[in-house]
């Protein structure tokens, strides 16, 4: 590769001759397509870096990152930019998009799956499920695979099966320096670790994941008139209190906005529900059910379904959106917690929230996901002029949780630039010396970081 250039000077054809070089796109500010090109999936987040590049294939990436390095530049690798929020400043920054590198290959055989860096679950669950196999995968099909398993990722799966970044078997990627590398627990091991812990100082190209054995699982939900919500929200606590590790659910209060595109039923409604998915047969389901259904909900979509369907139980918006999230990784779910929980989901605040949840962990997510559960508030933000509101409204109901925190923080729900203490814990220290080995310069913008 010969993109000469004088360190640390970005002439505009510099850029010019990197776009020449590339198989795939680079985009400059003013070109057709940038404004596309730079959008995250969350809205409300303005992404403005110096290029954008759009890789066609492995060589492309080790182009952008040799380039950008001799530019003086950095590159933040992103799939989907659902956790656009967490990255800072893209000033002097290629954003490196891998949305062409999305090839989902399954080995049956092993039951394994190769996956582009640019796939989103959705493409995975498709894929897998021709086999009958299935992933740890995200709620949400529109959740990228690496952005997910990098933040340790908690699904419908994550009680019986654990954390996404489990599955990972191994990751290809293209380092600070542009080399091609395989990382495993063999090959590259530090990084593996790294990886693990969610730091990623190299661009992932793809990752091969372990997929199990499922054709199908029972999942849906349960839903009251929001004044059931004490009766519920108590019943779903002590339900889960006796529950397996085959059964992983959460308990929300969802509070719809009169928008016409919404179904007549849910359009401007409240409610309490119940979601869950619960690997069992008909007969062993309908006993675990019964405390629940016990209490007469209207609505009860609890059926089997492909493991692929799954992403439907939580009803995220398929399409890029303006959302405010706030989330509390809370120690122990006691009795106390839980009417935290209440009170803070029934506060007249909470109106301006679409949904507030409280996400049972436990089981196969332990010791790796320290916490019981996970308190999640997310607003639509329809117009910026409301973005205070829903901010605030959000921030209050973390505030209010705050005392039953635990001393960590889920990096997947941690939306914002966050403290790296609370993100990684104990491992910040062993983490900041992978980074600092692989990309001394700091190449890499990576969400959440470890290094100022
Ligand atoms: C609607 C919705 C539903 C969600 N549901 C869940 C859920 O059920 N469970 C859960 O755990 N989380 C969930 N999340 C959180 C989600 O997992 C995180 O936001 C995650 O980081 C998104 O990954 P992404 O690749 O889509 O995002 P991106 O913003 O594209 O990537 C996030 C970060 O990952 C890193 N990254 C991405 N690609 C690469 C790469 N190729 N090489 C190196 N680093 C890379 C970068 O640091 C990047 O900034 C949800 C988020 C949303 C918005």
């Amino acid at each position: 590769m010969s993109i000469e250039v004088p360190a640390g000077i970005l002439p505009g054809e510099h850029l010019h001759a990197l776009r020449a070089r590339l198989r795939g796109d680079l985009l400059l500010p003013g070109d057709d397509g940038w404004d596309d090109a730079r959008r995250a999936w969350q809205l409300t987040v303005d992404q403005n870096p110096t290029a954008v590049a759009i890789p066609a294939d492995v060589d492309d990436v080790a182009i952008v990152v040799t380039a950008a390095r001799r530019f003086g530049l950095r590159v933040a690798p992103q799939s989907t930019g659902h956790a656009a929020g967490a990255l800072r400043s893209l000033d002097d920054t290629i954003l490196l998009r891998t949305s062409r590198l999305r090839d989902v290959d399954i080995d049956p055989a092993v039951g394994t799956a190769r996956v582009g860096s640019g796939a989103v679950w959705g493409d995975v669950a498709a894929a897998a499920a021709m086999h009958d196999l299935a992933a740890v995968a995200g709620m949400a099909a529109s959740v990228g695979v690496v952005g997910f398993v990098l933040g340790g990722g908690v699904g419908w799966l994550g009680r019986s099966h654990g954390r996404g970044i489990d599955s990972v078997l191994a990751v290809e990627a293209v380092d600070a320096r542009g080399r091609v590398l395989r990382i495993d627990r063999q090959r590259n091991a530090d990084l593996f670790e790294g990886l693990r812990a969610g730091i990623a100082p190299v661009i992932v190209t793809a990752v091969t994941l372990q997929l199990h054995p499922l054709a199908e699982i029972w999942a849906g939900g349960l839903m009251w008139p929001l004044d059931r919500a004490a009766d519920v929200v108590h019943a779903w606590h002590a339900w889960i209190g006796a529950v397996p590790d085959t059964v992983t659910s959460l308990v929300r209060v969802l509070r719809f906005p009169p928008l016409p595109d919404l179904p007549e039923a849910m359009r401007g409604q409240q409610f309490v529900a119940v979601e869950a998915a619960v690997h069992a047969d008909a007969e062993e389901v309908a006993a675990l059910l019964a405390p629940l259904r016990a209490l007469a909900p209207t609505v009860d979509s609890m059926r089997p379904m492909p493991p692929a369907e799954l992403a439907t139980v939580h009803g995220d918006p398929p399409q890029p959106s303006p959302a405010f999230g706030e989330s509390v990784l809370l120690a122990e779910l006691s009795e106390a917690a839980v009417a935290g929980f209440l009170d803070a989901a029934l506060a007249p605040a909470s109106g301006a929230l679409l949904s507030v949840e409280l996400r049972h962990l436990g089981g196969a997510l332990t010791p790796d996901v320290p916490g019981d559960a996970l308190a999640f508030a997310v607003g639509i933000v329809p117009v910026p002029e409301a973005a205070p509101e829903v901010a605030a409204a959000a921030k209050a109901f973390a505030r209010a949780l705050d005392p039953h925190a635990a001393p960590r923080a889920m990096k997947n729900f941690t939306e914002r630039p966050g403290d790296p203490e609370r993100i990684y814990g104990s491992d910040l220290a062993r983490l900041r010396t992978i980074v600092a080995a692989w990309d001394p310069e700091q190449v890499i913008a990576a969400g959440h970081p470890v290094l100022d």
